[in-house]
């Protein structure tokens, strides 16, 4: 097809046939179409938009640009997906729980990139585990034990790398039909029959308002329906970080606390939420899906999933029942509150950027990680604080002049009121 051609369509707002997009897509993958023409079809996609129905077809080439997982013979795959967030260890939490409820959970997850470590770099914070398995034995696992984890293989979704790379560097990231495809065809092409999608809104989050997240967890919706897949999101407030600890080894101790039935309130709250959409989408009834979470974190099968699946990739299972030998950095920074009051803000991009400050993160891809720094909350937005006494520790292997300037990024984030402040709820819609 003449590329020309299809870039005019696109800039004079025409709608392509799958014909067209393939074309386009497929051969830019094959570096037939260049990066110029390309990038400009982007900018006329992020000045135009796309239909729903030229976005799920956009969405189902990328995924079958590479390799794709086959999980039909297993029994109610689920899959989960966050737009990202600080302190998000929801995964480490809510696969184990799903498990313990009778679904199936085989997932590709990613490294970090930015502020802290991604689900696959909180997992190798434990001594031994690793993230490779081969395809035969990843559905194995995930047919015996209902949870297999592997990080994401090179080879999927790869239209979706190159194009996520062009629209990086050429202003074209914020765009619904965009984003909504990338991360679609990645979830797609991992096979799983559900997807549940917590999409972040706020400070810290990819969408600041309620209004955009919608917007681009229905396009995630529609997607996955027209391609033959179950999907439910719901929005969540990310203007703090989510539960109290930032950084992979501390945020492995409070993931294995919440399933242990404790930990912070809202990360508790996230995963009984989302646990409950998995179980509606997978056809359990709605007594079923308020019962089952709260059980299976009350009564140790949802840890003991996370044993399971963490000594079947190699780990040692003995740092999931004493979480407290996991490594965390040896020295403390406290960060004080400026002055007494009530903590009406903590800012979530603050916290990760003092996490990647100290080296908890990574700000090029492959670099290394320390996966024992981070920071731990003391206060929540809503909490009384007394000025010069700690609002928040960093967790670091020397106090030094990095230590201060992680420091002085949280102090920036933090807004303390007189008077008491209502707490924002965390789950602001479910989209089913
Ligand atoms: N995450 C993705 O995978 N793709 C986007 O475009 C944005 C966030």
């Amino acid at each position: 097809m003449h590329t020309p051609s299809l870039i005019e369509r696109k800039r004079d707002g025409h709608a392509h046939s799958a014909d067209e997009l393939r074309a386009l897509v497929l051969g830019f993958t094959r570096g037939e179409v260049p990066d110029y023409q390309m990038a400009a079809w982007l900018m006329a996609v992020y000045l135009r938009g796309m239909t729903r129905e030229e976005t799920a077809l956009l969405t189902g080439i990328m995924a079958e640009s590479g390799d794709t997982l086959d999980l039909s013979g297993l029994p109610r795959t689920v899959d989960k997906h966050s737009t990202g967030g600080v302190g998000d260890k929801t995964s480490l939490v809510l696969a184990p729980m799903m498990a313990a409820c009778g679904l199936t959970v085989a997932k590709m997850s990613g490294r970090g990139l930015a502020h802290t470590g991604g689900t696959i770099d909180k997992l190798e914070s434990i001594p031994g585990w690793q993230d490779q398995l081969s395809t035969e034995r990843f559905v194995e696992q995930a047919r015996r034990i209902g949870l297999a984890l592997v990080g994401q293989s090179k080879n999927l979704a790869p239209a979706d790398g190159l194009l996520y790379a062009l629209r990086d560097v050429t202003a074209t990231v914020p765009s619904v039909p965009l984003i909504a495809s990338s991360i679609m065809s990645k979830k797609l092409a991992a096979g799983a029959h559900s997807i549940i999608l917590d999409v972040k809104v706020g400070a810290g989050a990819f969408m600041e308002t309620l209004e955009r997240a919608t917007e681009l967890a229905e396009a995630m919706i529609d997607i996955g329906h027209r391609n033959g897949r179950i999907v439910r999101a719901i929005l969540t407030n990310m203007d703090a970080p989510l539960g109290r600890a930032a950084g992979n080894s501390l945020e492995v101790r409070e993931a294995i606390e919440t399933l242990n039935g404790g930990g912070p309130d809202d990360l508790r709250e996230l995963c009984l939420t989302l646990c409950r959409q998995a179980l509606l989408a997978n056809g359990f009834s709605g007594a079923e899906a308020d019962s089952l979470p709260p059980r299976v974190l009350g009564d140790g099968s949802a840890l003991a999933k996370l044993r399971a699946f963490v000594v079947a990739q190699g780990g040692d299972g003995a740092y999931i029942d004493q979480p407290e030998r996991l490594d965390v950095a040896p020295i403390e920074a406290p960060v004080n509150a400026p002055q007494s009051g009530f903590l009406s803000g903590l800012d979530a991009l603050a916290v990760g950027r003092a996490v990647l400050a100290v080296g908890g993160g990574r700000e090029v891809k492959g670099a290394p990680i320390d996966h024992g720094v981070g920071v731990t909350l003391l206060a929540k937005p809503g909490d009384a604080v007394t000025a010069g006494k700690p609002v928040a520790v960093l967790h670091v292997r020397s106090a030094n002049a990095v230590t201060e300037q992680a420091a002085r990024l949280i102090r920036a984030g933090l807004k303390v009121s007189l008077n008491p402040q209502p707490r924002s709820p965390l789950v602001l819609k479910v989209i089913d």
